[in-house]
């Protein structure tokens, strides 16, 4: 098993734009970072599971880069004005920034318990730095003719102005226009497909707007990742990513804003990830049949098993959510565990560092796998079967510390793409537990002052108390302050 990827040499990935595996080359890596943009998170409520599928396939994609040898540059932005935040934000009578403070705290949470490595930046929307930036972009598209402002005052893309449009989607655009259901509110676009790229203010807007040369308003969805994107990773990026809704229209319009403004091709390799279903259906807000992390945690499983059970699966092929499969993740882990408890054992052995000429050693499958598309399947593969066929040798007493070392070397490389090994043991510093004594005490005195105070010490440490109906509880600082 696994003996094709043995010879297989360079990484190779799907591209979205040419439907093609293509080999990776990157541009100029000696002196600069892979550029990578993924579209990260519209904070109007909690991110669901699904989501987070995408997210976990991002950041296997970032760390097979750096098991490489690659460095990674990654941007994921945070959408925190459209309409789905307006309404959310009027419906609860709060204003927007409030609103969607929560959901990026809650967002950065399940990052942590799902063990996603931080991108590099998480650029917002509503930034001003973005907003004069997107302002900028869309008079650049009027002033060469792929954008007009209509009659109801927002600005729109004029898709027949830019030839490639449809390109990634692998869309007909004469389709859309043969069809003639032009919708009566929309008769203010040139086209049925011209998006927007600056709407216009209306009531149910609120105080949500920015002045623009074109009257105030809010810049639409799309623009806000073009903007974000270039004005921190520049006008070329390596991998843009996410899940394959995003296709069309969002990066579809994505590549004609951006290659609108700089003249220049936009994205190298696009990479998207098929849906996480739940009874065969994608997972979705909107559609009511989605959990979110807490949802998981709660009925007792662990981060560590949902990043497993989300990630096994190769990011190309649905991947169907059920319980059973969360069991399964937790079987698994516990056979990694095991086998790694007994690789310790015996490499503690500080006798007999020969090793056997009959135990197998460690080979570069693993890798090769990831390298052919990230193809995860296959490389757990090759990780259980090697588990497999090291437990025989401990059963026949033959493992030797040399070799058992050797895996555990391999085991800890492999690691930094999984990110896998059991949580160690909390183990709370004397300081913390101190200082929670003391607010303890002071809050039998009703000093309510002074238990805060402790509380933001405690904080400051790294960890946080939580009352509990079994009393005060320290556990890591989870904000992500
Ligand atoms: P959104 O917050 O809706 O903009 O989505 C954030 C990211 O999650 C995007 O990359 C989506 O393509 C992705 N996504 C949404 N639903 C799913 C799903 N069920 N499975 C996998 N990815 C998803
Ligand atoms: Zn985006």
């Amino acid at each position: 098993m696994n003996r094709r990827y043995h010879t297989v040499m360079a990484l190779r990935l799907f591209n979205t734009y040419s439907r093609k595996i293509e080999e990776f080359e990157p541009s100029n890596t000696a002196e600069r970072p892979i550029k990578v943009y993924t579209c990260g998170p519209t904070v109007y409520s909690r991110a669901h599971i699904g989501n987070f599928r995408a997210y976990i396939f991002e950041d296997l994609l970032q760390r097979h880069l750096e098991l490489r040898g690659y460095k990674v540059d990654r941007v994921m932005n945070i959408t925190d004005v459209d309409d789905k935040t307006i309404r959310g934000a009027r419906e609860v009578k709060v204003p927007l920034a409030r609103f969607t403070e929560q959901f990026k705290q809650a967002f950065f949470q399940d990052l942590d318990t799902l063990r996603i490595k931080r991108a590099d930046e998480f650029p917002c929307a509503t930034d001003s730095r973005f907003i004069t930036r997107m302002i900028e972009m869309i008079g650049t598209l009027i002033a060469r003719g792929l954008a007009y402002q209509a009659d109801d005052q927002s600005v729109y893309f004029r898709i027949n102005k830019f030839p490639d449009y449809g390109e990634l989607a692998h869309f007909d655009l004469t389709q859309l226009q043969s069809t003639g259901r032009v919708k009566h509110d929309e008769y203010e676009k040139e086209h049925i497909g011209d998006f927007a790229l600056w709407k216009a203010w209306n009531e149910e807007d609120g105080d949500v707007k920015w002045d623009s040369p074109w009257g105030s308003g809010r810049p639409g969805w799309h623009i806000e990742c073009s903007a974000m994107s270039t004005a921190l990773l520049g006008d070329q990026i390596d991998v843009h990513c996410g899940g394959v809704d995003n296709i069309f229209p969002h990066h579809e319009a994505e590549i004609a804003q951006s290659e609108g403004v700089t003249g220049k091709k936009f994205v190298r390799y696009w990479l998207h990830c098929a849906h996480l279903l739940v009874d065969g259906q994608k997972m979705a807000k909107s559609l009511g049949n989605f959990y979110t992390v807490p949802d998981v945690l709660v009925r007792g499983y662990t981060g560590r098993e949902l990043r497993y059970a989300l990630l096994r699966v190769h990011y190309r092929v649905p991947l169907n959510f059920t319980w059973e499969g969360m069991n399964e993740a937790r079987e698994s882990l516990a056979r990694i565990d095991q086998w790694l408890a007994r690789l310790r054992e015996v490499a503690r052995k500080a006798n007999a560092q020969r090793s056997r000429p009959n135990v197998q050693r460690p080979t570069t499958a693993f890798e090769y796998a990831l390298d052919d598309d990230l193809n995860i399947s296959a490389a757990f593969g090759y990780l259980f079967e090697s588990i497999r066929e090291t437990n025989r040798v401990f059963d026949r007493n033959e493992m030797d510390p040399a070799s058992a070392t050797a895996w555990l070397d391999w085991w800890k490389q492999i690691n930094t793409v999984l990110d896998l090994e059991a949580e160690a043991e909390i183990v709370i510093p004397p300081e913390v537990t101190q200082l929670a004594k003391q607010r303890e005490d002071v809050r039998r005195e009703k000093n309510w002052k002074r238990s805060d105070q402790l509380r933001e010490q405690i904080l400051e440490l790294g960890w946080e108390v939580r009352d509990t109906k079994q009393g005060p509880k320290l556990a890591r600082r989870t904000s992500s302050k």
